[in-house]
């Protein structure tokens, strides 16, 4: 096997952090160092804290080893979630496979919009029922039955590998007493309606993926982030189902790629719907487009 090169056996834990970030941060990778301390601990099993605490103790050769070969994974671009196989989003452990897509802090908006949308209308206490489109990892849905305990929820997948992944995190996270999966397209067969329907659909455009970090390109399912030519294939097939699936009163909050907002913002008007706010993410990029039937 190949050693990455400056991590040797004798070396200490500080000095094999550093050498390993500074590998990371040559070759590219936008967390150098916060991927460096990820990795070590889990390939010493050590916490953070006992990462720091043990700071001058010295490697054997078996950790070496241990050590090297996740480094070398990462170095070549697989996601420090992956090589984990496990994420947190919204505060649960997720597990991930390479059937899903890595939960996103970017899809905590979506979270907080759909909070705010039953939240808002008083509607929180009550049993609502939520469908997430497009499950994946079960992020959406678990996260949103997670605050709301008097919700149950339906989570559909294209992908039946998906859904393994999806309930096992459900039972993980003691929620899968409250939600069922269904390996479908969108919604087909799905019968509402419900309160709440959201959705990180695929959205980047076929065309892009090639351009995408490899991080992404290589490691994240291509089912789960491509949405066709323009990026908007999953929008409208969504947009044609949602009156169907939503309850009078109830709302669609969906996950918007950059620049999204407009050109979703318009076919779901045009689907009928009425277009409310938009929530932006932490960097500013409106991610998060809410629609209810139109009155
Ligand atoms: N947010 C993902 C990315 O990093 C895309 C996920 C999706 O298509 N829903 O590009």
């Amino acid at each position: 096997m190949k050693f990455v090169s400056g991590l040797k056996a004798g070396a200490t834990l500080s000095e094999a952090l550093r050498v390993s970030a500074q590998e990371f941060k040559a070759a590219g990778i936008e967390a150098p160092d916060a991927d460096a301390r990820a990795l070590l601990g889990h390939a010493l099993r050590l916490s953070r804290a006992q990462l720091m605490s043990q700071s001058e103790r010295m490697f054997d050769e078996r950790e070496l080893h241990a050590v090297s070969a996740l480094v070398a994974r990462r170095l070549k671009r697989e996601p420090v979630a992956r090589i984990l196989g496990v994420k947190e989003f919204w505060s649960l452990p997720l597990a991930v496979t390479a059937d899903v897509l890595v939960p996103r802090p970017d899809t905590e908006t979506v979270v907080e919009a759909a909070l705010d949308a039953v939240t808002r209308d008083g509607s929180h206490a009550e049993k609502l029922g939520v469908l997430d489109i497009g499950t994946g990892s079960g992020a959406l849905l678990l996260a949103l039955l997670s605050e709301l305990p008097n919700a149950v929820g339906v989570g559909t997948d294209i992908s039946a590998a998906a859904l393994v992944v999806a309930r096992g995190n459900a039972e993980r996270n003691g929620l899968a007493g409250r939600c069922t999966f269904v390996a479908c397209h969108i919604a087909a067969g799905i019968d509402g309606p419900f309160d709440l329907v959201v959705a990180n659909p695929p959205y980047v455009t076929s065309g892009e993926i090639a351009t995408l970090e490899p991080d992404v390109r290589d490691y994240d399912p291509a089912v789960a982030l491509d949405g066709g030519t323009d990026g908007l294939d999953f929008y409208r097939a969504i947009a044609g189902e949602a009156s169907r699936l939503l309850t009078p009163g109830g709302r669609l909050v969906v996950e918007l790629g950059i620049a999204q907002d407009a050109p979703v913002g318009a076919l779901f008007t045009k689907a009928g719907l009425s277009v409310g706010a938009v929530r932006s993410d932490l960097a500013g990029i409106p991610r998060a487009l809410s629609a209810s039937i139109a009155p």
